[in-house]
């Protein structure tokens, strides 16, 4: 998705208050009543309309009006929402070429004051797998407050707080700088995705090092779950970095077992086929026959993860509750087991939010305003929006 930074420029502060209003509003509602985005905004003389207009024009909203007149936040609206905090908390000055597209994600270059480069991550929760979502739609719909801005903001809390807890244990990781939102800022990795590499000097010690990965991480009680070339970075020297978190699980999850043994079976698998490397053996069996076994499943999961689980308690302290690692697994499961690719049923921005708690769409009078905590907030304040601007991020 094309992200023109350049728009920044010429948004103003009624532009951005308006920006926020609809983001308030997204708590509750999937599509926020204009009547409403102007309570909550409050610009003197009916000044919302034309900011919403100008929001509408560089397509940081969203209009509809099928069930009432009414908008929402488009990705690129999120994106500028969270870049502003950003700039305005001095992690980055300016965003470069876009270095990555993922699954669920575009990353971008970003320079900071003094010139140093940085990665960002912005979250895209939905955007391929759409028939995959559209499914959990039913288990979605009976709980309050999802939408993919909150998925999508889940993801990037999740994935901030896995690197910084896997770089204090030593984990070859992205460093983490600062996340808002559905977005997160990480030390740029120098290398290519091992996906992308020929040739390699020494592919049994990379191997070797891969491997011990997956089995120290379990061994500290996570599987990474996409383990695999794509999540590989590699560089000159062959130094082998992780990245790519939110579908990280516990050795205690109810599938760590398949999760751990297909991270492990992907690895053997791309070694052997770009690198041909062997790892044939011969066992003998029960009837004393002698039968080939892959080297693969010596490594045996459940000895390994026997003492292992110290970092989920971790980081369930570090700000990423319990509550959220259920809401996401349930989400991204899902994604992890059935890989469903499918674009045919709308497009990146339709899919910014389709999922709502609908005891909520029908009038301004249910409206509960909710903290990044989840807990309510007193919506007679709507007055006060900066402060509470503050208190969300
Ligand atoms: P997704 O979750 O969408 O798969 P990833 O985190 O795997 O996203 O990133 C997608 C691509 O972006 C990677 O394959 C890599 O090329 C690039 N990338 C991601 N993080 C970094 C980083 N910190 N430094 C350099 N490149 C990165
Ligand atoms: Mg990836």
């Amino acid at each position: 998705m094309k992200l023109d930074v350049n728009i920044l420029r010429y948004l103003s502060k009624e532009d951005f208050r308006v920006l926020t209003a609809v983001e308030m509003g997204m708590r509750n509602h999937e599509i926020v009543p204009s009547e409403l985005i102007h309570r909550i905004a409050s610009l003197k003389h009916g000044g919302t309309y034309k900011v919403l207009k100008n929001l509408l024009k560089h397509k940081l909203l969203h209009h509809d009006s099928s069930k009432y007149d009414g908008f929402r936040l488009t990705y690129l609206g999120y994106d500028f929402l969270a870049i502003k905090t950003l700039v305005n908390r001095g992690v980055f000055v300016s965003v470069g070429r876009q270095i990555g597209v993922g699954k669920e994600s575009d990353i971008f270059e970003v320079a900071t004051e003094d010139g140093t480069l940085l990665a960002m991550k912005l979250h895209r929760l939905g955007r391929v797998s759409f028939r995959a979502v559209k499914s959990k739609r039913d288990y979605l719909r009976h709980r309050s407050n999802y939408n993919w801005l909150y998925l999508s903001r889940l993801a990037a809390l999740k994935e901030f707080a896995f690197m910084k807890a896997l770089e204090e244990h030593g984990f070859p990781v992205p460093s983490g700088v600062d996340c808002n939102r559905h977005c997160v800022v990480m030390s740029l990795v120098q290398g290519y995705p091992l996906v992308q590499v020929k040739q390699l000097q020494n592919p049994e010690t990379a191997f070797e090092t891969i491997i011990g990965l997956i089995v120290r991480l379990a061994e500290h009680g996570l599987i990474h779950c996409d383990f695999n070339e794509f999540n590989l970075m590699i560089d000159d020297d062959e130094k082998i970095t992780m990245i790519d978190f939110p579908q990280m699980v516990s050795v205690s999850h109810r599938n760590a077992q398949m999760y751990f043994d297909r991270d492990v079976e992907c690895v053997f698998k791309f070694f052997r086929k770009r690198f041909d490397l062997s790892f044939q053996e011969y066992t003998v069996d029960a009837d004393g026959e002698e039968v080939e076994t892959d080297e693969s499943s010596r490594l045996c999961f459940s000895s390994i993860s026997k003492d292992a689980g110290f970092l989920d308690k971790e980081l369930a302290a570090s700000g990423f509750s319990r509550k959220d690692q259920e809401d996401i697994e349930k989400f991204i499961e899902g994604d992890i087991e059935e890989n469903t690719s499918d674009t045919d049923e709308g497009t990146a921005d339709d899919v910014c939010v389709s999922v709502m708690n609908e005891r909520n769409i029908e009038g301004v009078d249910s409206l509960q305003f909710l903290d990044q905590d989840e807990r309510p907030l007193d919506c007679a304040e709507a007055g006060e929006l900066e402060d509470r601007e503050q208190h969300c991020q």
